[in-house]
């Protein structure tokens, strides 16, 4: 069998049309994603007890003989199926509900070995839906460590574990496993792992504990080393094999933008100013990532960056995941740049199309020096006359695939890319492995740290009297409805019914805005900016407003229904307050009395640092669920994971590094990286 992975999983005996569809439901098409399909857990079930022995309320293993089958109707009229067994210290029952075919699968006398939940109802021992398997079947090892996978109810455990086992025997038998290695032989023996077969019929079925872990840990790191040599590779090839552009040292024009600043910059931003300019000043295009809370003053380093390129000769461009960031951002950069004779254009969809033509014949001829707009901006029909540095601000929301479209544009200019999500440091490394990061940690000082408060809802009355009476004094308000999982629609009703109460009541009289992702693009626009110029002064919103504008007159920020909410999403949300010169709150509403959910609320109450909440948060509610969005770029990691298994992620990022740099290395990836990366992110490496 030449290409056993990638044959269709009916090439299994076994497997039809029928169970071939049940398979597909879970995303297993061919032998090798069976084989990738790897157990959730293991239960030992190496010591097989006796009847009398076995404990209630604990999961054992236990040999018996069939003694009796029986099926009843319950009152309930749910169908029971109950099969009698012993063993030489006593009797058990086994029931099974509504599932009759069980009857016919077992006949007396048979000898069974059984797992499961064990109850004890008056010193009788009954187990409810065990795990069944004939004692004289010794193939997929009852008796022994048992792997258990994310199963469902066409496609039962045993069914699961027969077929891959069967995928097993023939993957070995097939002799290919020795052409199938995946990592260079040299990192095998560096990092002494095991071979990829090896590792394969352990992780399923594994004869100890010991070699249960030697398995994991070499799947594991293959997974990460793919991972870490794809943007390894990214980084590689962008760094080596392009020419960008080389900026000159400093001189007048940024010098001057940089002194008329209203303020001395901290620290962390003169650091990553630093960092940014030696990258500027290298002929390799840049790739650098600022890191920062918000506030943490990340755009005025931008601005500097800007100066930089335009004193060089070339244009800069600022894009803005929205329309309205797109104008904020304008004016701060216009504030900051124009007074030293650089000249700015806003692109966006305000513009009358006589205008935009205007302005984009202008940024051709290179009138303009730095153009501000959203994404399309390098999507669509602009043409610069020299691009030098592109600023992303992305918020959190970007990933590797984009940044390979960006790279696979063609142009070279240095790349700049912020981000306001603090990001743990191993998950930093997964999604942004490819770029340099500069974190802004200090916050400029002076800034006041926002009360947070959590709230009871038997407390609503007074939260809402409170924000009414900062409205009164001229202040504006953000209330935040509950996170609705099931649909964006739900979310939107519950917004609007939100609305509908406070305005009927707490904000009676009070001009208040409503913001929910089912309105069009315009209608949110035009209402954020409505919220922005002061007219409404209180805004009832989901979580569309997480990639906001900046309001420093808005103080108070309520969140309803807190503990829907993840820590880092809390933190991005509360920093929409807090940005002006007086002082804000952040009050979370919740009645929940779940102990973790207290846990996580009374930690926004204490700390204010992202970084610190952000590790936190992870640790608490684990990588799939960190962004709270799908569209983070974290890639679907099939057996690593990112928190555990740290010190596997450090050193398989140290070999991908000796990897892309070794031609031998990178050949016997090669293969491995185009699948992985085309699976993983619909990517396309090219060489
Ligand atoms: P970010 O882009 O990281 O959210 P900004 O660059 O918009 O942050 O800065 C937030 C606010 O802090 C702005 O009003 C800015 O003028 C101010 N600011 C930035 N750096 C400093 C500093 N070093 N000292 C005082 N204020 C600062
Ligand atoms: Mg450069």
């Amino acid at each position: 069998m030449q290409n056993l992975w990638s044959a269709k999983i009916q090439y299994l005996k076994g497997v039809g049309p029928a169970n071939a569809a049940k398979l597909a439901k879970m995303g297993i098409f061919t032998v090798g994603q069976l084989l990738e399909h790897y157990p959730r857990r293991y239960e030992d079930r190496s010591k097989l007890k006796l009847i009398a022995e076995l404990t209630d309320g604990e999961y054992e293993s236990f040999r018996a003989t069939v003694t009796n089958i029986s099926e009843l109707k319950s009152h309930s009229r749910l169908k029971i199926v109950k099969i009698t067994v012993r063993d030489s210290s006593g009797i058990a029952h086994l029931t099974w509900f509504n599932q009759s075919y069980i009857k016919n699968k077992y006949q007396l006398g048979m000898e069974l070995i059984l797992y499961g939940k064990i109850q004890r109802r008056m010193g009788i021992v009954e187990v409810n839906k065990p795990d069944v398997e004939a004692a004289d079947n010794n193939s997929q090892g009852s008796g022994r460590i048992v792997p258990v996978y994310p199963a469902t109810e066409d496609m039962p455990q045993w069914q699961l574990r027969s077929l891959i086992q069967q995928a097993l025997q023939i993957y070995e038998g097939s002799g290919m496993h020795e052409h199938d290695e995946t990592l260079p032989c040299e990192i095998v023996t560096q990092y002494n792992l095991l071979a990829r077969q090896q590792a394969l019929t352990n992780i399923h079925f594994p004869p100890t504990m010991e070699t249960l872990s030697q398995a994991r840990r070499r799947l594991v790191f293959e997974e990460l080393y793919l991972l870490q040599c794809g943007l390894a590779y990214l980084k590689h090839k962008i760094k080596s094999a392009c020419q960008g552009i080389k900026h000159a040292p400093d001189s007048s024009l940024t010098a001057k933008v940089q002194t008329h600043l209203p303020f001395t910059l901290t620290n962390d931003q003169r650091k990553t100013l630093q960092e940014i300019k030696a990258d500027m000043e290298d002929l390799t295009p840049m790739q650098r990532m600022i890191q920062g809370d918000v506030g943490s003053g990340k755009t005025v380093i931008a601005a500097i960056a800007l100066a930089k390129t335009v004193e060089n000769g070339f244009q800069g461009a600022l894009m803005a995941p929205t329309e309205i960031l797109a104008e904020q951002h304008y004016h701060t950069l216009a504030r900051l740049l124009a007074p030293h004779g650089i000249r700015l254009a806003v692109l966006t969809g305000k513009l009358t199309r006589k205008v935009r033509s205007e302005a984009l014949q202008h940024i051709k001829d290179g009138l303009i020096d730095i153009v501000v707009g959203t994404h399309a901006l390098i999507q669509a029909d602009v043409e610069f006359k020299h691009l030098g540095l592109v600023v992303t601000d992305e918020q959190h929301r970007f990933g590797v695939r984009q940044r390979a479209l960006l790279e696979a544009k063609g142009r070279r200019p240095d790349v700049l890319i912020m981000t306001a999500t603090p990001i743990p440091r191993t998950m930093a490394l997964t999604v942004y492995g490819d770029l340099d990061v500069s974190v802004i940690r200090e916050l400029p000082p002076g800034r006041q740290p926002i009360a947070t408060y959590a709230r009871g809802k038997n407390r609503r009355d007074r939260v809402y009297a409170f924000a009414a009476e900062q409205i009164k004094a001229g202040r504006q308000v953000y209330v935040v409805c509950p996170l609705v999982d099931e649909s964006e629609k739900i979310e939107a009703q519950s917004a609007v019914k939100l609305f509908d109460e406070l305005t009927a009541t707490f904000f009676h009289n009070i001009p208040c805005g409503l913001l929910h992702g089912k309105m069009k693009s315009q209608e949110k626009e035009s209402v954020m900016s409505a919220f922005a110029c002061n007219e409404l002064k209180a805004l009832i919103a989901t979580t569309v407003i997480e990639v906001g504008v900046n309001v420093p007159n808005a103080t108070v920020m309520i969140i309803e229904g807190a503990e829907r909410f993840g820590l880092a999403q809390l933190h991005q949300l509360r920093g929409r307050v807090g940005r002006g010169k007086h002082k804000s709150f952040c009050i979370l509403i919740s009645d929940s009395t779940n102990e973790e959910t207290m846990e996580r609320l009374k930690i926004m109450t204490q700390v204010s640092d992202g970084f610190v909440l952000a590790e936190k948060d992870l640790l608490l509610r684990g990588p799939g669920q960190f962004f709270g969005t799908s569209q983070h770029g974290m890639p679907d990691l099939k057996i690593a994971d990112i928190i555990r298994d740290t010190d596997i992620l450090l050193e398989a990022r140290r070999a991908a590094q000796q990897t892309v740099c070794t031609p031998a290395y990178l050949n016997t990836v090669w293969r491995s990286l185009e699948n992985w990366f085309g699976a993983k992110f619909n990517m396309v490496f090219c060489r």
